[in-house]
């Protein structure tokens, strides 16, 4: 039985008075159509709220359908010329970006910490993973690997191509606004494609700061930005039947509204969805570096992460000793403000709604039974801040580890034997990714393979690289971020056959 840490353990540092952000840092509100910010006198706004204490930061215009078709023909117009770019070319551009980037990163972080309140250690390393995406994707756009031209049937020279798709739409969510962009607009342009792109309504500001940081970079019409909302932009976007592919981050629910109205224009689909990581921890495993592993890896952006190792399954003989371990890592976490300094690592939730969700998830939790040792509830003051919270003895099947909570919580179930920690890890309608730590090498190669997600760590959780692929099996979507796969992804394939027999 562990002890349970009353949540008044966690404080909210507060910031100084200095805001993160100045008015000259705030990027220009109007939509970004054809390298220009467009009038937004007059127009619909929506406010961009400060999580951390209510504020509103700055304002967005309300995108119409009309605004997106605007978009469209931009980027329609600017696609030849665009693809016609030898790899090489648009490789020195993303380099560009990828420079212009660092010289900014301390803004972008800033505003980023500013808009969504996580603190500024997470906004510097989104942005320097923002930084390796472009460095990335303009390394691989030069060496794609491709079928080797042969003659496959007798007599005939067969050419595989590799080309862009033409115009991708894209909508991205709020957990990390600039680095899920960054995920699309890098390969996307770098496999010849032009875009539109829709940040989520509540975190629009890195991605009009970006698109004002490049807009000399890219020729006019590349890269467009529509603010609004999803059931408008998002929705003309994924409908409209002059985009090739639409490619969306965010929710199921989103996802599969997405799919419905690309299917009318029959376009393409990527999504990358939500989760609920297991994290499945054997008897054997060095349970002291679980638990500092996963002190990070399930609280990182506050749990708003949908790779977020928030499911531990743990075998019942060393349940007790993991939680002991868990719960102490845990007690230790600095929440607050991200003006409260580099200190700071869980900020809060990015919005009241969302703070809502979560809190009703906690509150349902208390109503099941089901014990915080540490946390459990909300934290007082100013802003959505929620107490890293770590469920133990959760039920099988019991809703909060069942459901995304994308919040700072963690739940731990026991399992009884290999075949049972599978079949329960598995019984999720989300793929996107798990973990295994043990220090058996059968069960290190096993168990993996038996696991249905995108991605399955081995003695780690939540480490990313560029290089390799993102992104999930079932409920979580389909389609890979990061990595050539994306880039493959982003292009279509053209088999051309030369007749040589005359
Ligand atoms: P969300 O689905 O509410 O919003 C995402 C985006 O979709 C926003 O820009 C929103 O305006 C737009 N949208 C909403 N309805 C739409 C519609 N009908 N048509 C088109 N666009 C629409 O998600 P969120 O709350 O911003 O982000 C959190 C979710 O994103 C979580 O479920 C999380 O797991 C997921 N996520 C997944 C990954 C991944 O790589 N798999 C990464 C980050 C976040």
């Amino acid at each position: 039985m562990t002890q349970t840490i009353e949540p008044a353990t966690y404080e909210v540092h507060r910031g100084e008075v200095t805001p993160l952000v100045s008015e000259s840092d705030l990027p220009a509100t109007g939509h970004f159509i054809a390298n220009q910010f467009t009038a937004d006198a007059g127009r619909d706004r929506i406010d961009v709220v400060n999580p951390a204490d209510g504020s509103v930061v700055s304002t967005v215009i309300v995108g119409t359908e009309e605004d997106v078709d605007r978009a469209v023909a931009a980027a329609l117009a600017a696609q030849s010329d665009w693809a016609r770019l030898v790899p090489k070319e648009r490789a020195e551009i993303l380099h560009r970006i990828a420079d212009r980037v660092v010289d900014n990163a301390d803004l972008l972080a800033r505003l980023e910490s500013a808009n969504t309140g996580k603190p500024l250690p997470v906004s510097h390393d989104d942005i320097a993973q923002t930084i390796d995406t472009f460095r990335f994707m303009a390394g691989a756009a030069r060496s794609t690997t491709s079928q080797a031209a042969a003659t496959y049937s007798e007599g005939h020279l067969s050419v595989v191509l590799r080309e862009p798709l033409g115009v991708i739409g894209v909508v991205t969510p709020w957990n990390y606004p600039l680095l899920m962009a960054a995920w699309k607009i890098a390969p996307i342009l770098a496999a010849g494609n032009t875009m539109v792109i829709k940040p989520s309504e509540q975190t629009p500001l890195t991605t009009l700061k970006f698109a004002e940081l490049v807009a000399d970079l890219l020729p006019a019409g590349v890269f467009n930005v529509v603010t609004g909302r999803g059931s408008v932009v998002g929705s003309r976007l994924s409908g409209h039947p002059q985009i090739d592919m639409i490619a969306l981050t965010g929710s199921v629910g989103s996802g599969k509204a997405v799919a419905r109205s690309a299917s009318e224009s029959l376009k393409r689909v990527h999504l990358e969805l939500g989760g609920k990581a297991p994290v499945v921890i054997f008897d054997d495993a060095r349970l002291d570096e679980a638990a500092s592993a996963l002190r990070t890896a399930a609280f990182w952006n506050a749990g708003q992460e949908c790779g977020a190792a928030c499911r531990v399954l743990v075998h019942e003989s060393v349940a007790a000793r993991f939680t002991e371990l868990l719960v102490e890592a845990v007690g230790s976490l600095v929440v607050g403000e991200p003006g409260g300094g580099e200190t700071i690592e869980i900020g809060p939730m990015i919005s009241e709604a969302h703070y809502d969700r979560v809190c009703g998830y906690l509150d349902r939790a208390r109503e099941q039974g089901i014990r915080a040792a540490i946390g459990g509830t909300p934290l007082p003051g100013a802003g959505y801040f929620i107490a890293p919270t770590v469920f133990v003895d959760v039920p099988d099947g019991a809703e909060c580890s069942r459901e995304e909570i994308f919040g700072p919580v963690v739940t731990i179930e026991t399992f009884t034997d290999e075949d049972d920690a599978i079949a329960r890890a598995n019984g999720t309608p989300y793929g996107l990714a798990a973990s295994v730590w043990t220090e058996n090498a059968r069960r290190a190669h096993d168990v993996p393979s038996r696991l249905d997600f995108g991605t399955v760590w081995v003695n780690d959780h939540l480490v990313l690289a560029s290089e390799v692929p993102w992104g999930g099996f079932k409920g979580s979507g389909y389609g890979r971020d990061l990595s050539i796969y994306a880039l493959d992804d982003y292009s279509r394939t053209k088999h051309v056959m030369h007749n040589q027999q005359r």
